[in-house]
């Protein structure tokens, strides 16, 4: 077992998403001098995952972007489809190689920070000092950024559900896809009940990523996504014979579970772990910049490695569970919510909305547009769910 004397000042457990554009962020700022250790068990040189979001400036990451489009497509389970223009905003694709290899190429000239591929066994904090123990030695540092925690998802008092999809990178001989139009949510499927669709980045006319996805309470057999994607394939897209480029399956919890940001002194969660994953929509990628670049400006201007707001205010995970109540006691279809929020509302306001960062007049309009009768009824339930969250003396359940 190696023992490492050296105490870093930051340990970063995960070099994901969120590790990495910690550190990124972190560098760029100009904090250069604080000695870093990223810890991951995996050596991060697969295409394991790509990041889309929208965003209506340049990000952090602007350089890595491979593609971006400046409308959506949303279908519904007629096949009506409606084409958004995006306006100031851009559906942009980041690829999980290209973040890992240009980071990699940062960490090798980066004199101040330690790459280690280890397995993280546990963390402690003891005499201000955080212990991580890992299967090559035990390291030690003054703040803890942790990225591996997982959610436990097991509070009776929350709607678990998880957005679960298989991906192909498809090349077909002929050209099928429109290059400038992604689909968003495509719900022209045959009805399951549940809430199922189709989402398709277009590379070019003849290579896209198509994503057979679900956003329910239990996963599918692994034959079933892929029997769901072929068949859609070949019957909507009207294709029988493609190449299979790349493969991306995902989990993603969408859950109104509440979680620990700052759960031990010292210790901050970041990237799912840290409840950036919007539970309505399963979005983490836009999210994670954002509430790094918060968490590093209040470290320069305060010394604190700590925001005192929330991710989100609390009314969006209000809206959120609601959406989930919704989505899970399937009073309605799944793809009418959807159709209806888009086809009612502009796509600025929308995007603010999914965002957290809309006004309350944008909030009422949204909900004038969405279906009273069964949001209501989630919204009651929810209401309901809090309170036996924060009174367990009044379960009332037998
Ligand atoms: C296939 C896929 C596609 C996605 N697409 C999108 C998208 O298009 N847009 C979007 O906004 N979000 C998307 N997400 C959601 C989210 O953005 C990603 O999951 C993102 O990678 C989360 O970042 P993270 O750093 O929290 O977790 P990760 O990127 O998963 O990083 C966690 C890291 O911790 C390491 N680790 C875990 N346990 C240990 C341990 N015990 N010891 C050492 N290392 C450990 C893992 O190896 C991993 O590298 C997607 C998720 C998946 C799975």
């Amino acid at each position: 077992m190696t023992e490492d004397h050296q105490k870093y000042d930051l340990i970063i457990a995960g070099a994901g998403m969120a590790g990495l554009s910690l550190l990124w962020q972190i560098r760029q700022a100009g904090l250069t001098d604080l000695q870093i250790l990223l810890v991951d068990r995996d050596e991060k040189r697969s295409n394991d995952r790509t990041w889309s979001f929208w965003e209506d400036h340049p990000g952090p990451f602007e350089h890595l972007v491979y593609k971006h489009w400046s409308q959506v497509r949303v279908t519904n389970a007629l096949g009506e489809a409606l084409k958004i223009p995006l306006k100031s905003y851009q559906y942009k694709m980041i690829r999980g190689i290209d973040l890992y290899t240009f980071m990699e190429e940062q960490i090798n000239q980066d004199p101040n920070t330690c790459r280690l591929v280890a397995t993280i066994e546990s963390t402690v904090w003891e005499n201000e000092t955080q212990f991580v123990k890992t299967d090559l030695g035990t390291f030690t540092a003054d703040y803890l950024f942790d990225s591996t925690h997982r959610m436990p998802l097991t509070d009776p008092n929350a709607i678990h559900l998880f957005q679960h999809f298989l991906g192909y990178v498809i090349r077909t001989s002929e050209p099928v896809f429109d290059p400038t139009c992604p689909d968003l949510m495509n719900f022209h499927l045959p009805d399951a009940g549940d809430c199922r669709f189709i989402y398709i980045l277009p590379f070019n006319e003849t290579e896209a990523l198509v994503e057979y996805t679900l956003f329910t309470d239990s996963l599918l057999e692994d034959e079933e996504y892929v029997k769901g994607l072929s068949s859609w394939i070949r019957d909507q897209l009207g294709v029988s014979e493609y190449a299979i480029l790349e493969k991306e399956f995902g989990v993603i919890p969408m859950s109104d579970e509440p979680v620990a940001e700052f759960p031990y002194p010292g210790v901050i969660r970041i990237g799912t772990a840290g409840g950036y994953t919007s539970p309505a929509t399963g979005y983490t990628f836009r999210a994670t910049q954002k509430r790094l670049a918060q968490l590093v400006y209040s470290y320069m201007s305060t010394g604190r490695w700590k925001v005192d707001a929330p991710v989100r205010a609390p009314r969006f995970d209000f809206y959120a569970s609601a959406l989930l109540g919704v989505l899970s006691q399937r009073r309605i279809a799944a793809s009418k919510v959807f159709w209806e929020l888009y086809r009612r509302n502009p796509i600025g306001r929308i995007f603010r909305f999914l965002d957290g960062e809309s006004s309350f007049r944008e909030e009422a309009l949204i909900m004038k547009s969405s279906p009273y009768g069964p949001f209501t009824a989630a919204g009651w339930q929810v209401m309901i769910n809090r309170m036996r969250r924060n009174w367990p003396g009044i379960r009332g359940e037998s």
